[in-house]
């Protein structure tokens, strides 16, 4: 499905971004594997994909750091000549209700999560033009769409997300790129096992799947708009949430 392809994957270490990568790479795609601080983490990803036949490194970029990026792209690019696929998963929160909230905190998640996802882009636009294909897939998040109390930053970010990928997908229609947005609802990784109990059973009840979703559930979603079957859907969020919201 993915033969020939290379796919970047941001925030790929963990959770979500893993799944993802293990699901290109067993397509056939080569995987970039990025990471911020797990570096272990990622090598065992790199590993997996190996151990099944598959092809991969691991990069390790603050997605939140313009030159650092550039610096990523320029290498990737450098030893794979194109990428194809461009998956914007890396993401934090850093939950608090608004009045306790801080500056920093509001800036550091829309730095990572929403000028991350506009940094890879802004790098990889001029190449996929130039080759005139492209699938870009942002995460957003159910939260974005919906707003939650207590994470004012987060849904900000991912709002904007779905704001930067209708534009996007407009300006690059015409030269083969697609881009979409992926908004997962409650999803079992590390981001939300910090939740406490009370909030966890809130959430399910919202949920008319009556089941957490998991990786899996996300990145078959993200293959398909990975696909090349995808070719006519752009633009598009697609709500990946067992009816959370409809
Ligand atoms: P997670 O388990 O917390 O993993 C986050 C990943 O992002 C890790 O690989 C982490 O790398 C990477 N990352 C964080 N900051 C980064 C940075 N500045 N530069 C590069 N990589 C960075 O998160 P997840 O639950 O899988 O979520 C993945 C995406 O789905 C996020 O965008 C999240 O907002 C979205 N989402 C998740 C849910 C959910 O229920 N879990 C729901 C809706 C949307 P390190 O391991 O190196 O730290």
């Amino acid at each position: 499905m993915f033969e020939e392809k290379v796919a970047l994957v941001t925030g790929a270490s963990r959770g979500i971004g893993k799944a993802i990568a293990i699901k290109l790479a067993a397509g056939g795609a080569k995987v970039i594997v990025n990471y911020a601080g797990s570096k272990d983490k990622a090598l065992e990803v790199v590993e997996q994909i190996k151990a099944a036949g598959g092809e991969a490194i691991a990069y390790q970029c603050d997605i939140g750091d313009f030159g650092a990026v550039e610096k990523m792209i320029g290498d990737v690019l450098e030893q794979y000549k194109r990428v194809d696929i461009l998956v914007n998963n890396a993401g934090i929160t850093k939950d608090n209700l608004l009045l306790k909230m801080s500056p920093e905190d509001f800036e550091q998640v829309v730095d990572t999560n929403l000028k991350g996802t506009f940094h890879t882009i802004k790098c990889l636009t001029k190449p996929m033009m130039k080759q005139r294909y492209g699938r870009i897939i942002n995460l957003s998040s159910v939260s974005g769409v919906m707003g939650n109390a207590g994470q004012a930053n987060y849904c900000a970010s991912k709002a904007g997300i779905i704001g930067l990928t209708k534009s996007v997908a407009r300006e690059l229609a015409s030269r083969g790129i697609t881009v979409n947005a992926v908004a997962p609802g409650f999803i079992e990784t590390d981001m939300t096992s910090v939740l406490d109990d009370k909030v966890k059973e809130a959430m399910m009840a919202q949920i008319p799947a009556k089941r957490l979703g998991s990786t899996e559930d996300i990145a078959n979603a993200v293959a398909f708009l990975a696909s090349q079957e995808s070719s006519y859907i752009t633009g598009q969020v697609i709500n990946v949430n067992g009816g959370m919201y409809m």
